[in-house]
């Protein structure tokens, strides 16, 4: 088998390939698993493929769209030694077609891992084997959608539908409009309070007569005279062609169907964590993120694996947090390779 990896990322989010830019600058000569673009949760470019225009990543002042921004991401990445894993084996930027783009390259997923020994194994697609010394987890976390073909269609084309208020909610689309949330926890009551700057007014469709969110948020809700509550209603379905128009509601209770027009819908049910890989050999939380064993940095309970992005934040979940905590893992693991002596 060949001479063990320095350092092997997964995932190729903002965390994966920021971490890579620092790993290669550091002359760890880093090998990132990016993903599969199809049949798997690791999408290669993470949640920002799904992402039309982002706002508010520093130095970008006309914006960019999710896609092109982590196709910058990666280049960057490659320019330094980055190299990555496909399902021809491992390819750098000279061995790579061109400006290879994220979605359509054949990247390689990781299936499984064994960090029960050093060095750490890395299984990815077809049994393909990879030993590292390091390895830096930054596989993220999906949101959860409801899982109508229309609500689907009209996020992936920036219909108006999006699963971050905090990413989309002050884009043009939106201003002055009417909007929803979907959920009734923590997250669905902040996103409809941040909504109520920009639109005229926020609906948020709840399934139950209660809400999950804090007293606090629930207190937040209730009081925001832009906000009103649709108790014991679920969607069924997303209208409109090519921008949402509206939506179709259900009670959940009596049964009855009823629409609402709408100019935007902000799904806020939950996030799922890319962890089911690992297979419980890393401390979670119980909601499946990663625990970091020191809340400051990238360390978890297994010396020499580190995580980074919303793989392991369920707080922030920004590209810029992200990628800051891709920086904190190079650095971290950086400084574990050489504290073993591993250079
Ligand atoms: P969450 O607490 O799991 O709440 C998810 C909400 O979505 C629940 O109200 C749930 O309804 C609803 N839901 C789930 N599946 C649904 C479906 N298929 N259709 C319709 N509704 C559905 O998730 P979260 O709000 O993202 O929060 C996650 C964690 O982050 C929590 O621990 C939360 O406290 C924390 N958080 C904290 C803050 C803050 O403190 N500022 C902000 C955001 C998040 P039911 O209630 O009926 O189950």
């Amino acid at each position: 088998m060949a001479e063990a990896e320095k350092v092997v990322i997964v995932g190729s989010g903002p965390a994966g390939w920021t971490a890579a830019i620092y790993a290669a600058r550091a002359n760890l000569d880093p090998l990132v698993f990016p993903g599969k673009a199809a049949g798997s949760d690791l999408l290669p470019g993470g949640q920002l493929m799904l992402t039309t225009d982002v706002e508010n990543y520093p130095g970008f002042p006309d914006g960019v769209t999710g896609p092109d921004m982590m196709q910058l991401f990666m280049r960057q990445a490659l320019r330094y030694g980055t190299r990555v894993v496909t399902t021809n084996g491992v390819k750098s930027k000279e061995e790579l077609s061109g400006d290879t783009p994220l979605w359509s390259a054949s990247f390689q997923n990781v299936e499984s891992v064994d960090l029960g020994q050093q060095p750490f194994r890395v299984v990815g697609d077809a049994g393909f084997e990879i030993m590292a010394h390091a390895v830096i987890i930054a596989t993220g976390a999906k949101a959860n959608w409801i899982g109508l073909e229309n609500e689907q269609r009209l996020a992936q084309s920036g219909g108006g539908v999006s699963a971050c208020a905090v990413c989309d909610g002050a884009l043009p689309l939106f201003r002055d409009k009417e909007l929803a949330v979907v959920g009734g926890g923590d997250s669905a009551v902040e996103e409809a309070t941040y909504l109520t700057k920009f639109a005229s007014k926020v609906y948020l469709i709840h399934r139950r007569d209660q809400l999950r969110a804090s007293k606090i948020m629930q207190d937040r809700a209730l009081n925001n005279k832009k906000i009103e509550i649709l108790w014991n209603k679920s969607v069924v379905d997303v209208l409109g062609d090519d921008v949402i128009s509206g939506v179709r509601l259900k009670d959940t209770v009596s049964g009855d169907e009823s629409e609402l027009s709408l100019g935007g819908l902000f799904v806020a049910i939950g996030h799922t964590p890319i962890t089911g890989f690992l297979k419980g050999q890393l401390d979670l939380d119980d909601a499946g993120y990663i625990k970091l064993a020191d809340t400051y940095r990238s360390t978890t309970n297994v010396d020499g694996v580190f995580a980074a992005g919303d793989v392991s934040d369920h707080v922030y979940r920004q590209a810029i947090t992200a990628a800051g905590m891709g920086c904190k893992a190079a650095i971290d693991a950086e400084r574990w390779l050489a504290e073993k002596g591993i250079d």
